[in-house]
């Protein structure tokens, strides 16, 4: 894993128990005994999803899709597609879209405005990370697990060219400056 590579920004003890209240606060938030879907983005999302929907103590599905910004650069080159759709309609639906990080902005206000025309009963966003300091767009966060610095972090889902997804901390790329 290279870890003279890697800081640790925020430790596994500390994201499990952000998650357990994220789960909580998302539980008293919705009315009782409405069914929840939780939309996760591939492939960032997968970890955050996956501990969250055990967080939550009520009846969940799950959905997912992915995009692609065009480009192969770090972040994100301002143009987004959905590159794997929904399997299930969303209409009438409790719908919680679920990130792994929101640098910009630009695949969650796409995501937002794409999935919004389907007529969800409720629209929400969970993210695991916020990077407030390189928004380009706005959009409306309802569940935030950690606001991170600019830096380039890995782990707990998060990669780059495909590695550390694996790593339980969060870690920031010490070369990774973005
Ligand atoms: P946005 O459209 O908000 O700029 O970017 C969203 C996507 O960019 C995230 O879902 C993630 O895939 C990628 N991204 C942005 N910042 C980081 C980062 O610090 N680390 C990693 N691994 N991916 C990032």
């Amino acid at each position: 894993m290279e870890p003279s590579r890697l800081e640790v920004l925020i430790t596994a003890d500390t994201i499990a128990r952000r998650v357990a209240e994220l789960g909580r606060q998302i539980d008293a938030d919705y009315p009782p005994a409405e069914h929840l879907l939780l939309v996760g983005v591939l492939k960032g999302a997968w970890i955050f999803l996956a501990d969250l929907a055990r967080a939550i103590p009520r009846s969940v599905s799950v959905d997912f899709l992915s995009t692609s910004s065009y480009g192969k650069e770090r972040t994100s080159s301002g143009e987004v597609k959905l590159v794997r759709d929904l399997d299930e309609s969303i209409e009438g639906k409790h719908v919680l879209l679920v990130e792994d990080i929101v640098d910009t902005g630009i695949t969650l206000s796409y995501l937002m405005r794409v999935l919004g025309q389907r007529q969800p009963a409720s629209l929400r966003i969970a993210t695991f990370l916020d990077k407030p300091s390189r928004r380009k767009e706005a959009v409306e966060i309802a569940y935030r697990g950690f606001e991170v610095p600019d830096k380039f972090v890995v782990g707990y889902g998060l990669d780059f060219a495909s590695r550390y997804r694996n790593l339980k901390d969060l870690c920031a790329l010490r070369d990774g400056h973005v």
